[in-house]
């Protein structure tokens, strides 16, 4: 259904390509009439702007990772804005409906996917819903330490909660992300199939490269602990060799004593920096800085550019990890 459909519109396609020649612009896809997003490339793309990929993703740096493989071919929706939570955002109905317009779903497994996808298919039966993160061994979250009071051997809904979602903070297993992507997009356009290899080749090759710098920016730390309000950065942590210790306990703010011990394990090891990211309060964060006299610094954990926030975070790792063994 959802191929015979997209090859009878690629027909129809073809046809007003080749009847209409250079006018280009006719569109004969019915989803056409609602799409205001497409509009601002119209200028530079005119003879084939209908034939870009309309794609949600659930956050902002997968938009990073597919349009690195995509290029101008496709159209990226992000469906957590700027400022918001994946680990606990919730779609608005809008962008529900807005899915309706749209050919391919790419999830990367964070919490709010498990509650909408069935909405999401709702809303467009013939939607490609893909979960980019296939094939990446998840952490178990090192926050959650209070006791669930189940059966974990046998659990469904509440182990898969407690895997970390963080996975785009690993380049290593961003690259399975994109090899992913690269067979979404090949499934959905196979005739850019050799577009989407290229890109997909030099992508990895960046990725290749920043792990490099990201390593050689790290090599020389001695004090390979660092304290951080959520804890975003496991897989960064355990593939640089760091340890993260969140403030944050289960996604909340830490108890009055579970506070003291952040502050005196912070003092034993000479901690002076606390990281937090904007898109959190980090209250209990300046506490601790305070009472360990050290600051609160903010770093991205949720950016476009992905590529050069990495790089920049492992330059202030490097940097206040050094300076704390001083
Ligand atoms: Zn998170």
């Amino acid at each position: 259904m959802k191929s015979s459909k997209r090859s009878l519109s690629m027909i129809l396609l073809t046809l007003t390509l080749s009847i209409g020649g250079l006018t280009g612009c006719t569109s004969t896809d019915p989803n056409n009439t609602v799409n205001s997003e497409t509009n601002s490339n119209d200028n530079q793309k005119q003879s084939n702007h209908q034939d870009q990929l309309d794609i949600t993703v659930s956050i902002i740096p997968q938009k990073y990772f597919v349009k690195r493989i995509g290029g101008d071919l496709i159209k990226v929706n992000v469906m957590v804005p700027q400022g918001a939570v994946p680990d606990t955002y919730e779609p608005k109905p809008q962008q529900i409906q807005a899915l309706s317009e749209a050919e391919a779903y790419i999830g990367i497994g964070v919490p709010f996917e498990t509650v909408w996808m069935d909405r999401i298919s709702q809303a467009n039966p013939k939607l490609l819903t893909v979960d980019s993160s296939e094939g990446i061994e998840k952490l178990t979250m090192t926050d959650h330490d209070h006791d669930h009071g189940h059966d974990h051997g046998h659990s469904h809904d509440g182990e898969k909660s407690n895997l970390d979602p963080h996975v785009w903070l690993s380049p290593r297993l961003v690259k399975i992300q994109a090899e992913n992507i690269y067979e979404t997009l090949v499934k959905l356009d196979p005739k850019h199939q050799e577009t989407y290899q290229t890109n997909l080749n030099n992508f990895l090759q960046e990725i290749e490269e920043l792990d490099d710098k990201i390593r050689s920016n790290l090599s020389n730390i001695k004090q390979r602990k660092f304290i951080v309000f959520h804890p975003a950065w496991g897989y960064f942590a355990e593939e640089y060799n760091l340890t993260q210790v969140a403030v944050e306990v289960g996604g909340q703010e830490p108890s009055a004593a579970e506070l003291g011990n952040l502050i005196k394990e912070a003092k034993e090891e000479n901690i002076k920096v606390i990281f937090a990211q904007p898109e959190f309060s980090s209250q209990s964060a300046k506490t601790i800085a305070k009472e360990i006299e050290g600051e609160v610094l903010l770093i991205s954990a949720i950016n476009e550019d992905w590529s050069n926030n990495l790089l920049e975070v492992s330059q202030t790792f490097a940097k206040v990890l050094k300076e704390d063994n001083n």
